[in-house]
């Protein structure tokens, strides 16, 4: 074992590399650790962009609206060029129970200031051209949301994390945490250990096996969904649509067109299929082309690139479970991101690294409420 690093950070994806990065810049050292060759190779690259700061608690907004401050600025910022797009997104509803749900949500989300209006069926007409008129009683739209490239965001946070002094350590697997006096001593891995102050877990996939290693139990399930691009056109439409009715077989799906011109879409299995299932089915591209095709059937002509399956790192109750242990001193959550890791990651780089540092604000206190490690996990969320 040589150098004592202030902090470990298992995991190189979309909560590690940013947290990484914030980490950092905060003048403290930090060892990332991943077993992949390099970042973001799991759930990070399987994000198809979408980036929202409308959710329905204080703690996911609140660390996606910073996520989106950072997302949006980086380019000028940094220099980088992330995929970053202002379109928005938008929750089109066809029957009164939907409209009144999502108008319902929409007050407690004005509570928490954010920009987002009920649009008419005229209106949504002119952001979704051509979209299905067919029973729609209108539509959300919250302006400020918008996409990026998870390809493009986790190398630029990685390069700039490492400029700023952050090491990696790639193809090595955690295997083990060595436990001392209620701390981890060091992170074992099938090449080495390594001696840290702290240690965060943003395994994602992972993250339950290595609660286990401190003796924790963190409920995080990999949940498989597909995801697809098509061949780049013109843009067309403006926002991400989520379509939230769901039909036997199939919970919600969402599309948008990306900063290339591609039209990136996926779809929420019912019941959900919970391992870790990477081959590609017979049964995503079918069920999603034509629910999508049926609501917007201007993508019919639209030539499918690839698809591929990737999952998300979920929890009972669709939130993430961030902050310190109350049993292990200096090992800090950082996992269960469900179907958001990538809006997440920033802001929570962020977060994590006041954290690590004990400069937590009110806000932040308030935000780990939504966050607690050690919740009965019996809530739902309504955006889930
Ligand atoms: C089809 C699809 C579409 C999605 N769309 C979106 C979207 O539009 N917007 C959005 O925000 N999110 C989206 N997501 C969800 C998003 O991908 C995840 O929430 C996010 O990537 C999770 O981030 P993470 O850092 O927790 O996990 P990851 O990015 O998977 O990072 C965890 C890392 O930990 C490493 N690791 C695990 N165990 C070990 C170990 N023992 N030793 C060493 N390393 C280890 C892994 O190799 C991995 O690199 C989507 C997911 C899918 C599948």
């Amino acid at each position: 074992m040589g150098k004592t690093y202030d902090v470990a950070v298992i995991g190189a994806g979309s909560v590690g590399v940013p947290a990484a990065l914030a980490l950092a810049r905060a003048g403290l050292s930090v060892l990332v650790i991943d077993g992949m060759p390099s970042p973001g190779q799991l759930s990070n690259k399987k994000a198809i962009g979408g980036i929202r700061a409308t959710h329905s608690d204080f703690g996911k907004i609140r660390v996606s609206q910073r996520s989106i401050e950072i997302f949006s600025a980086w380019k000028e910022a940094e220099g980088d060029e992330i995929g970053w797009l202002s379109n928005g997104y938008s929750y089109p509803a066809y029957s009164a129970d939907m409209e009144k749900k999502l108008k319902d949500l929409m007050q407690v989300q004005h509570g928490f200031g954010l920009n987002i209006r009920w649009v008419s069926p005229a209106e949504y007409d002119e952001l979704v051209p051509g979209i299905s008129m067919d029973g729609l009683r209108g539509s959300t739209y919250s302006p400020d949301d918008g996409s990026a490239s998870p390809l493009l965001a986790v190398n630029a946070f990685y390069f700039k994390s490492l400029a700023a002094g952050a090491e990696y350590r790639f193809g090595e697997r955690v295997t083990a945490l060595r436990l001392a006096k209620g701390r981890v001593g060091a992170v074992v891995t099938d090449r080495g250990e390594y001696a840290a102050g702290q240690v965060i877990n943003a395994a994602g996939n992972g993250a339950r096996a290595i609660a286990r290693l401190a003796g924790l139990d963190s409920p995080v399930e990999p949940d498989n969904h597909e995801g697809a691009i098509t061949e780049p056109v013109r843009r067309f439409f403006g926002p991400m649509v989520v379509d939230m009715r769901p039909e036997p077989g199939s919970a919600n799906y969402y599309f948008y067109q990306n900063h290339e011109g591609q039209v990136v879409f996926c779809i929420t299995p019912d019941p959900p299929i919970l391992g870790v299932h990477p081959e590609s089915t017979s049964v995503f591209f079918p069920q999603v082309a034509r629910r999508m095709v049926q609501l917007y059937p201007r993508l019919a002509t639209l030539r499918v690139r690839r698809s591929w399956r990737g999952q998300y790192p979920m929890t009972p109750d669709g939130f993430p479970i961030v902050g310190r242990a109350a049993e292990v001193e200096n090992y800090i959550h950082a996992v269960g991101m469900c179907g958001q890791g990538f809006m997440l990651g920033p802001g929570l780089g962020e977060l994590l690294t006041r954290i690590v540092t004990r400069r937590e604000t009110a806000d932040d206190a308030r935000t780990l409420m939504s966050f607690l490690p050690g919740r009965a996990f019996s809530g739902l969320e309504a955006l889930k």
